[in-house]
């Protein structure tokens, strides 16, 4: 089981290491491996029956041609002889030693291993009866018919005749059988081959549709996943994280593969794209001093917040804070000075808020604060809490400093522009009041 699951792998592996046109071309290399043993069955069967007729040619017909010879001179060694004694002259019995020589040649020079039992007996047989028939003639001549034991010896002629009649018959009829039973057995043979020819041809042609077949639907399928991918590719609609399966080691592997490194460098300058954006974005959005979101940023928002206000009737607040008397600080400890405070004052406040409420840098040494979900009296007690923590503050160099607070809450009249501007003279107030103070707008 395992040896076969080994083997399957790699053909399996084997196959998708070949190129397409290999692939192809397995179909007509798989019929030869197929029709192959069918081709050296042939080639052993064809060399048979050319042995075989080499047979028939060599040997059975030379011996049924002298069969057939002999029956015919055994017909005129009797004749020769019948003649002989009618004529009662001695003498012409001489005239078929001639035929008899022939047939004893004709026996002698015969080569058929197979027939050698039945021409040594023939042979034997044959020279029994002319002797016999020599003797047998002649005292029949000499005594004038008066011979007297004429009827035993034509018995014992008669049987010896009779013997080599048949032998010569039976030769003749045995090798006769015997050619056509080798060509009976040629023409089977023909017909074997031609009929397992044309199944074995028919089986080749079925297993090649087979496997072309097969590996049109596995490259089709491919091309179709190749196909797919690359349209996503071309919508835009990469997902980075997948890399397309390399199925096979042709030329469609390496198309896959060029489109993974296609992939890669894409992810890669994807990656390095979507992080000089976000950098951009927040050079845009951000304020570079105080690391809070600029005047830009702070619009955005207060825009999506008026549309959720109308749309959910979603309260929010807006304080406005300026630093009472910075430009002190920039007139007595020079401007960078000034500058870390700002940094100081925008941390101070971004670390007391809620994380859902934006901070941004209104412009100079004013801040504005988003507060998301607040009304009045949250914005109020928020600006409170930011006052004190401010007060408590001691900034660098500077010491103490405070600041003016002006709130104003959103109501369904108010548009971005209102709404800063409320907050704007609440502040105002907040400084005529005296500063280090918060004062709503109502
Ligand atoms: P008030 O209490 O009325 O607010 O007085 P003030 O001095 O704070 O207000 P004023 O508007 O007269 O001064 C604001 C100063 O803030 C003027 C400007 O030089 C300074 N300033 C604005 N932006 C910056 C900045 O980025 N860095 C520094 N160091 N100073 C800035
Ligand atoms: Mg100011
Ligand atoms: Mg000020």
């Amino acid at each position: 089981m395992k040896i076969i699951k080994h083997s399957i792998k790699r053909l399996l592996f084997f196959y998708h290491s070949l190129s397409i046109l290999k692939k192809f071309l397995l179909a007509p290399l798989f019929g030869i491996i197929f029709v192959f043993p069918f081709y050296v069955f042939i080639f052993l069967n064809t060399s048979n029956m050319k042995l075989n007729m080499n047979y028939i040619n060599s040997e059975l017909l030379p011996l049924y041609e002298i069969s057939c010879d002999n029956v015919l001179l055994l017909e005129k060694i009797v004749n020769d002889i019948n003649s002989a004694v009618s004529a009662k002259e001695p003498e012409w019995i001489n005239y078929s030693d001639k035929n008899a020589d022939k047939i004893r040649e004709n026996l002698k020079n015969n080569r058929s291993k197979k027939y050698n039992k039945d021409i040594k007996e023939t042979t034997e047989a044959f020279n029994e009866y002319y002797k016999t028939v020599g003797d047998v003639s002649k005292k029949i001549i000499e005594n004038d018919y008066r011979y007297y034991n004429i009827d035993s010896d034509t018995k014992i002629l008669v049987n010896n005749y009779n013997k080599v009649d048949t032998l010569l018959k039976n030769l003749k009829s045995k090798t006769k059988k015997d050619i056509e039973n080798n060509i009976n057995s040629l023409s089977d043979n023909t017909r074997f081959i031609l009929l397992n020819g044309n199944l074995v041809f028919f089986i080749w042609f079925l297993v090649s549709i087979v496997i072309i077949l097969l590996v049109y639907k596995d490259i089709e399928h491919k091309i179709k996943r190749i196909v797919n991918d690359s349209k996503d590719i071309a919508r835009g609609d990469v997902d980075f994280e997948k890399r397309l399966c390399i199925v096979s080691y042709d030329e469609l592997g390496q198309i896959i593969k060029s489109i993974n490194i296609f992939i890669n460098k894409l992810h890669k300058s994807h990656k390095e794209l979507s992080r000089a954006k976000e950098k951009l974005d927040s050079l845009y959005i951000i304020d570079r001093l105080t690391n809070v979101y600029n005047r830009i940023k702070i619009d955005e928002i207060i825009d999506a917040e008026l549309k959720k206000q109308k749309r959910y009737d979603f309260v929010f607040s807006v304080i406005l804070i300026d630093i009472d008397y910075f430009k002190q600080i920039n007139d007595t400890y020079g401007h960078l000075v000034g500058d870390v405070v700002l940094k100081e004052f925008a941390s101070v406040l971004k670390n007391n808020i809620r994380d859902v409420d934006f901070l941004g840098r209104w412009g100079g040494e004013e801040f504005i604060i988003l507060c998301i979900q607040t009304d009045q009296n949250g914005a109020l007690a928020l600006a409170e809490h930011l006052k004190v923590k401010i007060e408590e503050f001691d900034f660098t160099k500077v010491g103490n400093k405070t600041a003016s607070f002006g709130v104003a809450t959103c109501t369904q009249n108010d548009n971005a522009k209102s709404i800063v501007e409320n907050a704007d003279k609440a502040l105002y107030m907040a400084k005529n009041g005296g500063r280090n103070m918060v004062v709503s707008y109502n």
